[in-house]
């Protein structure tokens, strides 16, 4: 082992510089804020390659005195904190002292400075944290930092830089949070030489939403306002009915600080229970204010968390505040559909099927009107009869078959001919929602009476005899007969629930959604060709959050591979010209503001396109709420059934297993 040693100063900042700068971003928050702590009413932030290049930070705060402005840069050195006593009451965004010496050490800075009513100002240029002369200067009132090639003294650092692209999206993201903080300052973002933000900063949260997160959002929210104990809770946040598709627009402040707390989420969405869609959140911009004393604020290196001292009490304030807010709203809120009516608005189950299949079953099919209700595909030859399905071509079928509540088809293991995607076998596929599905059958010599209701009642009855499902397949080696006779559906409950019973005397749950998602999800991973896509009859400008946008946009060809054609529209919005044949056209915006926190979030390539293909099985799945066809549940069990399915892409199971001795239990049998 060499000699131990203390590190020599300019090592040891630039360490410690790794902390605080991690990338341009935590450069623009930490002028900023100190621009804030200065009392500034306007602070203009401007970037170059998305910060790469250059950040100027300009306010019209108190500004520095001459002669303290290289203390400024000296580390742990700070107006803002003196005594111990002092942490325990931070009242300003910065005290660390840390900020100005880790960034000059890390980078080309110039300051200029001139406090509030002096004759003059100053300046003074650092490079690499080594200060050159004060020199006196003619400067507005205020301070003016350029922070210029960033990271040029710290190769590895610079590596690990993302494209300009995302770093300039990072900080767009960032100006929003700091610009809804802080109402009463006037926010002003300019990148590239373009603007990209301007809040008016006259102290109004509406107004400033509206400029910061832009129009579409605003236009969801309602205001809330209350308080528990020391805590009082104000701001906004959207109407049940207009959850996201992510936590994207969560924004949270405690005392004028954005941070990320999953307490504050827990007590927001609790106070929605019951109130929004499964898979929709609320979004919301909400400040919580609270004594000094009863927040540390000094939990972690970029101050985005905090720790409450009464957690109990804020999560309360919280709840309470948002929950009377949406009680007293009841009126004005349309109530949510029964779940009866919300038929599964696409009906579109079936076509999530692969291309090819799509198109062997000889339909044009590339371009659907987003709103048109496309009946399912039919087949151009009837299917196999169901051994216990009273048979009628299949046409006659579709036209006139009754609903049956009940009714028993032999199933194959779900392994179609000739796919390795595990859709919808086609016989199946091609059937219309209103008629009973005449699923491939193993030939039967004589097709046998349908089932009656009644049925339903008789103790399980095996759907085939085994020594039958062999017969008469010459050539279809890959049908193999079933292990075990199909499970009878004995309903769907809560319209999310299959309840089915196996013959070995077991009742199977089954979550619809789930088991849609995971096919659903096993077929695009699968998948070799494009996503059928639907042209938009009207295309969508998707208002997203900035940082969500620039994300989307430098990421288009991903998109383009999901079946999403996508153009920048301008001001962080995105126009949407065709997007997937099997998603809901009007899921765009929430589809893509998914994708956007997929992309955010993401590790490597690797983990981003696994992402992205979850949410968009998710989208082009069955919903819980939904109701859904006979046909389509069989499809859903079968797959069950045959093992193919056992957990949603994020691992939830997707059935459940109850034995009749566990039944027998509960009902005190046994
Ligand atoms: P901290 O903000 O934690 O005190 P910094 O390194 O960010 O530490 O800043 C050091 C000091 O420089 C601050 O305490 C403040 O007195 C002064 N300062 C920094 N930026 C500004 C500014 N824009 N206007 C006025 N004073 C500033
Ligand atoms: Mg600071």
């Amino acid at each position: 082992m060499p000699h131990i040693q203390q590190l020599e100063t300019h090592v040891a900042d630039l360490i410690a510089a790794g902390e605080v700068v991690e990338r341009p971003a935590s450069v623009v928050k930490e002028l900023v804020e100190n621009a804030v702590d200065a009392g500034a009413t306007a602070v203009v932030v401007e970037i170059r390659r998305g910060g790469m290049g250059m950040i100027r930070v300009t306010d019209d705060g108190c500004g520095i005195a001459p002669e303290e402005l290289p203390t400024a840069f000296l580390r742990h050195a700070t107006s803002k904190l003196r005594t111990p006593e002092d942490l325990g009451k931070i009242g300003t965004l910065g005290f660390r002292g840390e900020a100005l010496a880790a960034i000059s050490a890390v980078s080309r800075v110039d300051i200029l400075t001139r406090q509030r009513g002096a004759g003059s100002g100053a300046s003074l240029h650092l490079e690499g944290g080594a200060p050159g002369q004060v020199e006196e200067a003619g400067a507005p009132e205020g301070t003016t930092i350029r922070v210029a090639d960033l990271f040029y003294n710290t190769p590895a650092r610079l590596k690990f830089m993302k494209k300009d692209s995302a770093e300039t999206a990072a900080v767009a993201g960032l100006m929003q949070h700091l610009a809804l903080s802080h109402p009463d300052i006037s926010f002003k973002f300019i990148k590239d030489g373009a603007e990209a933000l301007h809040t008016p900063g006259d102290g109004k949260l509406d107004s400033t939403v509206y400029a910061a997160l832009g129009r579409d959002f605003a236009k969801t929210l309602i205001p809330v306002e209350g308080r528990g104990g020391d805590t009082a809770v104000s701001g906004f946040v959207t109407a049940p009915l207009m959850g996201r598709g992510s936590r994207a627009m969560q924004v949270f402040f405690v005392n004028g600080r954005f941070i990320k707390s999953q307490l504050l989420t827990a007590a927001l969405e609790e106070g929605y229970r019951n109130q929004i869609m499964k898979g929709k959140f609320p979004g919301c911009v909400l400040s919580v204010t609270l004594p000094v004393t009863a927040v540390d604020v000094n939990v972690h290196p970029a101050k985005t968390q905090v720790k409450f001292a009464r957690e109990r009490e804020v999560f309360d304030a919280v709840y309470h505040t948002v929950l009377d807010c949406l009680d007293a709203r009841g009126g004005a809120i349309p109530a949510p559909r029964s779940p009866e009516q919300v038929v599964n608005p696409r009906r579109d189950f079936f076509q999530s099927m692969d291309a090819k299949t799509y198109r062997e079953q000889g339909v044009k099919s590339e371009v659907r009107p987003p709103e048109r209700q496309t009946p399912p595909v039919r087949p151009s030859a009837p299917a196999r009869p169901a051994w216990d399905t009273e048979w009628k071509p299949a046409a006659k079928v579709a036209d006139s078959a009754p609903e049956k509540p009940f009714y028993r088809t032999a199933q194959l293991p779900a392994k179609p001919v000739g796919s390795a995607l595990g859709r919808p076998p086609a016989s199946v596929a091609a059937k219309p929602p209103e008629a009973p599905p005449a699923e491939r059958a193993p030939a039967s010599p004589e097709p046998e009476a349908p089932v009656k209701p009644e049925a339903a009642r008789r103790p399980f009855v095996p759907a085939i005899p085994a020594a039958q499902q062999a017969l008469d397949l010459p050539g279809q080696q890959t049908i193999e007969p079933p292990k075990e006779a199909p499970w009878r559906i004995a309903g769907e409950v809560l319209h999310t629930y299959i309840i089915c019973e196996s013959e070995d005397g077991c009742v199977w749950l089954i979550d619809k959604h789930a088991a849609h998602e995971r096919i659903n999800f096993d077929r695009l991973k699968a998948a070799q060709t494009p996503p059928m896509r639907q042209t938009l009859l009207q295309p969508v400008a998707a208002e997203l959050d900035r940082e969500a946008g620039a994300l989307l946009l430098e990421n288009l060809e991903l998109l383009e591979e999901l079946g999403f054609a996508c153009e920048d529209f301008g001001d962080g919005a995105i126009l949407v010209r065709e997007v997937p044949a099997d998603i809901d056209a009007g899921d765009t915006a929430a589809t893509l503001e998914e994708l956007a926190e997929n992309l955010r979030t993401g590790r490597d390539l690797a983990e981003k396109r696994e992402n992205l293909l979850h949410t968009m099985a998710c989208k082009a799945a069955i919903k819980g709420g939904w109701t859904s066809d006979v046909a389509e549940l069989r499809v859903l069990v079968e797959k069950v059934q045959s093992g193919e399915v056992r957990f949603c892409p994020h691992g939830r199971p997707v059935a459940v297993k109850l034995t009749r001795y566990e039944l027998e239990k509960m009902f005190k049998r046994a």
